[in-house]
């Protein structure tokens, strides 16, 4: 049976989700029904003409890629104009568009964690944090027979995660008590009598986003009428989302090496740099796309050297008078690494999920700058 679009929004979803993105930006599904058959993706950095040749030619239904094509809400939709044609070519071929933009800059393993490592910084952290992920610790009382039960069901449904590792609780034992009242349905014990019974104390943490599913889950699987459980907020730092990232090189660099190593990772002939070609450098910010304006907060986050692209005059001025180095490594250069990574998760939720669809990866992405 074929899968609707909408399976595959949930997958992105997934990858990056949409919460993530700045209030500015317009990511999500751009053309298109959420109730059309997919059969066939293809991943792109953004659409253009040769995008759309290419979507064409492969004979795919759906484009993912990242820079929205629809950015400013259009007035007309004219072939002679650039956006306008490329929106009704979209249509008339029945090709849908959904961009993840920022909220895939932002989202673990997004364009920002896809150029940390390529260029070996570890320890990464958002160079400026823009959501907190909240979490809640779970607290419910299980008779001993249902601990593994209650268990497995809150940990499938999202509690318990911590990095890499999954069902991860806490348990003491002890005994609790109640009294059935009129009009109960006691699992275990009397009406009216005072009842003892080895229940253990179940403890775990959950995002808040999996609350609702894992209390859900809890009642379900849960034996008692009244599911005794306690919810405590925690000021707990696990997840912070945020724009660029700051981290470090496992060892010290002169910025002129550290440049040429970019520019052999990112197949660059020429780079622009502000700095001492001389200077050390660990301590390394990014920002992929067009990430002047964090100059500061790298300087301030300690960096000795920031990559990002698109940085004009002014901009560099500014980095020089702060003594920031900063190579602007190409808006270009710096995202459509992306655009593999983001191919094969996809390919791979699809194949977790027997989805009967084709990823590709677009051959035609281009960067409209070269250099003579
Ligand atoms: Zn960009």
């Amino acid at each position: 049976m074929a899968e609707k679009l909408e399976s595959v929004v949930k997958l992105m979803e997934n990858i990056a989700p949409s919460y993530l993105a700045e209030n500015w930006d317009n990511v999500g599904l751009q053309i298109g029904n959420a109730h059309k058959d997919i059969h066939r993706i293809l991943v792109a950095l953004e659409v253009t003409e040769a995008i759309i040749d290419e979507a064409i030619s492969k004979n795919v239904d759906m484009i993912v890629c990242h820079h929205p094509l629809i950015f400013k809400p259009l007035k007309k939709i004219r072939i002679d104009d650039p956006i306008g044609n490329m929106v009704y070519r979209l249509i008339k071929n029945d090709i849908t568009l959904f961009c993840a933009h920022t909220n895939l800059d932002i989202a673990h393993g997004g364009t920002n964690d896809v150029l940390a490592q390529i260029l070996n910084i570890m320890d990464t952290k958002p160079l400026r944090v823009m959501n907190q992920e909240k979490y809640f610790k779970l607290v419910v009382y299980v008779p001993r027979t249902h601990v593994e039960n209650v268990r497995d069901a809150i940990c499938r449904a999202g509690a318990g995660h911590i990095g890499n590792y999954s069902h991860c609780t806490f348990q003491t034992e002890g005994k609790g008590t109640f009294k059935p009242l009129e009009g109960t349905n006691p699992f275990i014990g009397t009406k009216g009598e005072i009842e003892k019974v080895a229940e253990c104390r179940l403890e775990s943490i959950v995002p808040k986003e999996k609350l609702n599913g894992v209390i859900k889950k809890m009642v379900e699987v849960h034996p008692y009428e009244e599911v005794a459980y306690d919810l405590f907020t925690l000021k707990n730092d696990i997840h912070s989302y945020g724009l660029g990232r700051v981290g470090n090189l496992i060892k010290p660099i002169k910025l002129s090496a550290f440049c040429q190593e970019i520019k052999s990772k990112l197949a660059m002939n020429v780079i622009r740099i502000i700095g001492d070609t001389q200077k050390s450098i660990q301590r390394v910010g990014l920002c992929t796309g067009s990430g002047a304006e964090f100059i500061y907060d790298a300087y301030k986050l300690g960096c000795d050297c920031y990559i990002t692209g698109d940085v004009k005059y002014h901009d560099a001025q500014y980095a020089a008078s702060l003594g920031i180095a900063v190579i602007d490594a190409g808006h270009f250069e710096t995202e459509h690494l992306v655009c593999r990574p983001l191919f094969e998760k996809l390919k791979e939720l699809i194949m977790e999920k027997n989805y009967h669809m084709e990823v590709f990866l677009a051959s035609n992405n281009m960067n409209p700058f070269q250099t003579i």
